[in-house]
C-alpha cells in the first residue's frame, strides 16, 4: 500500500466516511430543497442578454421574457454563457492533458470507501455511491483529447485496466455495457479577479 488516509465518519457511525453521489440523486436533493425554500425555478430557457443600470440588472431570456434583479449570479458551468456575456470570450477552459473514465458497476461488499491504485501508465480507483453501486474511475494521459465512439468504450477501458490485478482486475471483466461508461476530458480554468462587473458575477 502506498498510503492510507484516515477517513473519520464525520456524519456519525451509521454513515460511511466518503461516498460518491450520482448526479440525478444530487439534482433531486437540490431541486427538492430549493422548492421547499420557495425558490422560483424556470426550466427550458436561458439568458439571451444582460444589461445593467445604477439600480438593477435587466435580463432578457431566450423565451422573450425579461426581468429586473438586484443581483445576477451566473452558475452555468465551465462554458458559462453568463461569464461570456459579462467578461467576453477571452477567458476559456484549457485541456490539461488527461481524460477521465468512469464506469458504473455493481459494488463488491469489500468496497466501502474511495480507494485509488497507481498503475504503470495510469491511475484507477473505486468509489461506492450506494449499497449496491460503485463507480470505477481511471485517469489517462492523452495529449490531444479524442472522442471515441460510445460502442468502443468498454473494450478501450478494459485495455487501460489490463495491468491491474486485485479488486480492479476483478471488476474489469464486468465492464461490457457502453451505457455504463462516461469518458471526459479534464479541463481547467482560473478566472482572474474580479469575478463580477457591477451587479452581476460569474
Ligand atoms: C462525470 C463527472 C464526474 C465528476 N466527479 C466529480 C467528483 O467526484 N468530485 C468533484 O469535486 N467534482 C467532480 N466533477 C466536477 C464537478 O461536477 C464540477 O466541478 C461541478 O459540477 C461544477 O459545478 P457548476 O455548478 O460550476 O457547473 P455545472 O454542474 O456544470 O452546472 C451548470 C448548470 O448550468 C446549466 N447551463 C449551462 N449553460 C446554460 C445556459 N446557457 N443556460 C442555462 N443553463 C445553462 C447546465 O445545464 C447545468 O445544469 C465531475 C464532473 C463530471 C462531468
Amino acid at each position: 500500500m502506498f498510503a492510507h488516509f484516515p477517513q473519520p465518519q464525520l456524519a456519525g457511525p451509521e454513515y460511511p466516511a466518503t461516498i460518491g453521489i450520482l448526479r440525478p440523486a444530487l439534482h433531486t436533493i437540490l431541486a427538492e430543497a430549493s422548492r421547499e425554500a420557495g425558490v422560483s425555478i424556470r426550466l427550458g430557457l436561458s439568458v439571451a442578454d444582460i444589461t445593467q443600470d445604477a439600480n438593477a440588472v435587466e435580463v432578457e431570456f431566450t423565451d422573450g421574457t425579461r426581468g429586473r434583479y438586484d443581483l445576477v449570479v451566473g452558475a452555468d458551468g465551465i462554458y458559462s454563457h453568463v461569464r461570456e456575456l459579462i467578461l467576453g470570450k477571452s477567458i476559456q477552459p484549457r485541456y490539461v492533458g488527461q481524460i477521465v473514465w468512469r464506469a458504473n458497476l455493481e459494488r463488491p461488499p469489500d468496497v466501502t470507501s474511495i480507494s485509488m491504485w497507481y498503475g504503470p501508465s495510469n491511475k484507477a480507483g473505486l468509489s461506492p455511491f450506494s449499497q449496491q453501486g460503485m463507480y470505477l474511475f481511471l485517469t489517462q494521459n492523452v495529449p490531444t483529447p479524442t472522442r471515441p465512439e460510445q460502442e468502443q468504450l468498454p473494450a478501450l477501458l478494459r485495455e487501460q485496466l489490463a495491468e491491474y490485478q486485485g479488486l480492479v482486475g476483478e471488476v474489469r471483466e464486468r465492464i461490457t455495457d457502453p451505457r455504463q461508461i462516461n469518458y471526459r476530458p479534464i479541463e481547467s480554468m482560473l478566472l482572474p479577479s474580479p469575478w463580477y462587473k457591477g451587479r452581476y458575477c460569474s
